[in-house]
């Protein structure tokens, strides 16, 4: 076993003060020696933190006496370090920005939910649509095999693009994942409200598919990206097949890196003989600016 684990959680439940509720948490999780980022709405709880073994299990533990979180499901890495330089709890209006005209409360209203033995089989019938409930760049480095390309930079602009792209399709199953399940909460109710008849979605997301001993995460293609120093996780245990593409070479490749020409910060796709070429920066101009200066 490893000596640091990362956590991945969230829970839709209502919280009266999520001001100070952030304030109070934020103090508990550096008494705790957690790092990571927690977001805090009215609507509830979406973290993922790093810490030693013995500092996660404190964490879940307290969590879970509270009535609100009782039932909140960890997903749990094992690791070699933390995987953030920092712990930040700040409250929000929504966990995930959807900005929407009517809000969607997932308790109210969510697609089916599939395990993921479930919606490895429903994925290979043919009267079906996969749709991706992530960001373009996500889907970029990794995706399950035949799923739609979401042409969406941020979530928010998910309501717009289906209803651009998507609206022919209400009579087909829909499929909806991301990579913890949090987003498909939000989405696949969208659909819902949208008019598509039927909306299914990946409970615990690609991470716990990934975990499924049946599945093996099969039929998922490339690398999951995550939000902290990973970058990407592997989840497909019987095939390798890399679906990313080098910016410089066209190579294939799934590591992101960021350009090193700080105002720029690309997070791009680079393999290792182009990182060594061009320095880690994306661009000639971006080398260009350093060599200057
Ligand atoms: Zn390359
Ligand atoms: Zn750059």
């Amino acid at each position: 076993m490893k000596p640091y684990r990362i956590l991945l959680y969230y829970k839709y439940v209502h919280i009266d003060d999520p001001v100070r509720f952030a304030e109070e948490h934020l103090q508990f999780c550096k008494e705790l020696g957690v790092k990571g980022r927690i977001l805090v709405a009215e609507e509830g709880i979406n973290g993922t933190i790093s810490g030693t073994v013995e500092q996660t299990d404190t964490y879940m533990e307290t969590l879970h006496n509270d009535p609100r979180f009782a039932d909140m499901i960890f997903k749990i890495d094992e690791a070699d370090d933390h995987a953030f330089k920092r712990i930040s709890v700040r409250p929000r209006k929504e966990l995930v920005t959807f900005r929407l005209e009517e809000d969607i409360d997932p308790n109210q209203l969510t697609g089916k939910y599939l395990k993921p033995k479930e919606f490895f089989e429903m994925m290979q019938r043919d009267d079906v649509l996969i749709l991706d409930g992530r960001n373009d760049y996500e889907y970029d480095i990794g995706h399950f095999r035949n799923a739609i390309r979401p042409g969406v930079r941020s979530f928010r602009e998910f309501p717009e693009w289906i209803r651009q792209n998507l609206s022919q399709y209400k009579d087909k199953k829909i499929l909806t994942y991301c990579t913890g399940g949090i987003r498909c909460e939000k989405l696949s109710g969208f659909l819902l409200k949208e008019g598509f008849k039927e909306v299914y979605q990946l409970e615990g997301g690609i991470v716990t598919y990934g975990k499924d001993p049946e599945v093996k995460g099969q039929l998922f293609d490339g690398k999951c990206y995550v939000f902290d120093e990973r970058i990407s996780i592997p989840i497909n245990q019987v095939e390798d097949v890399i679906v990313g593409k080098c910016h410089h070479c066209g190579k294939p490749e799934d590591r992101y890196i960021n350009c090193a020409y700080d105002p720029c910060h690309l997070q791009h796709i680079c393999c290792p003989e182009c990182e060594e070429k061009f320095q880690g920066f994306c661009s000639e101009e971006c080398m260009a600016q350093v060599v200057k200066s």
